[in-house]
């Protein structure tokens, strides 16, 4: 399902853009507005100023008519709606002026006298002058001893630029916000379209369909890394969907099996069997193999357990020279049996803090799969070793068949078997619960073998509180 336009990462991300640009834009024009308009406020407060200078020197030269002939002439050549002057006592009354037709409505500021008067060197005034509304700068200065110059300068520049100034703020805002989202919109969609690409790969994928992948740009930047993420992920959880589907085809496969012997057995019985011995010898073969089943199943709840790390292991001292003694005693007679010699080589004490029951499973699976997979006149040994790390080591050897390198990396899973017809008895979980075991006393359990070259199984329990002795 797709988000909603407004919801969607590129739209906020184009707001964003928009946002930043558009904000941006204004503080530079808010500074450039007021670094001109600071110039040019500077600008008319000298030009008067330098006025108010030449009428300081005419009046120290010429007194006063000097300065009434000064304002009538300056104005004049300036232009008489451009400039003013007005000559006034330290009361505020005017004695003489410009042409002041255009400036009629522009009053003495009372307030500029006054601090004039307070000692005040010079005061500046915008004011606005109606009805043009045009707004004018005014300066009150002394000229000389009890004559204060009034002069004041249109504004009209400043207005001019202000007016402009509008007009290209506008134009130039709209411009911005546009291309801001334009390309805000543009960028957003290109960076995220690889995003889309792992989203449209992902809503692809089905449980029974893992092929999809994401197409790799090799730009090795993050989108191409999140895609190569995304495809080992897919790689990964597609192995685990094919050993899951194997794993519960051998269970299929491994429980089927004994039910179906044991129905069979029942109906063969209940059609044939017309004596008590007949019932009795089902009996007992109905408890032999699910006896298998129950072991079959507890085996596979312990390797879960231990795998999650809740084996429940009841740690205590434990000598493994003595469980390797005590095995080999216990397994003597099935070498025996199958012709196979079977020694053990252990130091006098080796103690690690294990849980003894579980040890015993690790050690008599490894050993079982040594004899079972020894032929006759082979050599089975065990040896017991304290690595220089202090990690307690046995290795439980043979001269069997071997196990090809492919097979190796698979044999500890659960089910695995070499041997696909399964002559040999087994459920392919003796390993994996002794892995599962060993690295839940902190350890493992390797191998390392050629084909016909026979095999060694090496568990290593690390030192925990080894004692060698
Ligand atoms: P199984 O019940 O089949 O013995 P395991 O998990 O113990 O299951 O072993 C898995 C497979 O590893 C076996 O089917 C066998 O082919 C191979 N294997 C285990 N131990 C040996 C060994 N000592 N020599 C050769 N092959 C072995």
């Amino acid at each position: 399902m797709m988000p909603k336009l407004f919801r969607t990462l590129a739209f906020r991300l184009t707001l964003w853009y928009a946002g930043i640009f558009t904000v941006s834009s204004c503080v530079a024009f808010v500074l450039f507005y007021f670094l001109v308009s600071h110039t040019i406020l500077n600008r008319i407060d000298q030009d008067l100023l330098d006025k108010a200078n030449v009428f300081s020197t005419v009046f120290s030269v010429k007194g006063v008519p000097g300065i009434k002939t000064l304002a009538v002439l300056e104005a004049r050549a300036a232009g008489e709606k451009k400039i003013f002057f007005r000559l006034l006592y330290s009361s505020g009354e005017a004695f003489a002026t410009s042409h002041m037709a255009y400036w009629q409505n522009i009053r003495v500021g009372e307030d500029a006298v006054k601090a004039l008067i307070a000692g005040k060197k010079k005061v500046f005034e915008t004011v606005t002058l109606r009805p043009h509304s045009q707004r004018v700068r005014v300066l009150y200065h002394f000229s000389g001893p009890g004559v204060i110059l009034q002069t004041g300068i249109s504004m009209e520049t400043y207005s001019h630029f202000f007016v402009a100034f509008k007009r290209v703020f506008t134009v130039a805002m709209a411009v911005v916000v546009l291309l801001s989202a334009l390309c805000g919109w543009f960028l957003s969609k290109k960076a995220l379209s690889g995003v889309g690409a792992v989203t449209e790969t992902a809503s692809r994928i089905s449980g029974s369909n893992l092929d999809a992948r994401v197409l790799e740009t090799g730009n090795q930047d993050e989108l191409d890394y999140l895609a190569k993420t995304f495809n080992k992920m897919l790689d990964r959880i597609a192995g685990l969907v094919a050993s899951i589907r194997e794993m519960s085809d051998n269970i299929a496969h491994d429980l089927k099996s004994p039910i179906t012997r044991i129905r069979g057995l029942a109906e063969i019985t209940l059609v044939q069997g017309s004596d008590k011995q007949a019932f009795e010898s089902m009996a007992a073969s109905t408890i032999e193999e699910s006896d298998r089943l129950l072991d079959m199943i507890n085996t596979m709840l312990v390797i879960s357990r231990a795998d999650a790390g809740e084996g429940g292991f009841r740690f205590e001292p434990v000598d493994l020279s003595t469980l390797v003694v005590e095995a080999c005693d216990l397994f003597a007679p099935v070498a025996e049996d199958r012709g196979v010699q079977l020694e053990c080589s252990t130091p006098a004490r080796a103690e690690v803090m294990a849980d003894i029951g579980m040890v015993q499973r690790c050690l008599t699976n490894l050993m079982d799969n040594a004899l079972k997979y020894t032929p006759a006149q082979g050599r089975v040994w065990i040896e017991v070793d304290a690595d220089p790390l202090n990690r307690v080591e046995i290795r439980v050897n043979d001269t069997g068949e071997g196990i090809k390198e492919a097979e190796r990396g698979r044999i500890f899973e659960r089910f695995y078997r070499v041997d696909p017809s399964r002559s040999e008895a087994g459920a392919g979980l003796g390993l994996c619960l002794a892995r599962a075991i060993a690295r839940g006393h902190g350890g493992d359990v390797t191998v390392t073998s050629g084909s016909g070259r026979g095999s060694c199984f090496s568990i290593t329990l690390p030192k925990g509180n080894v004692r060698v002795i």
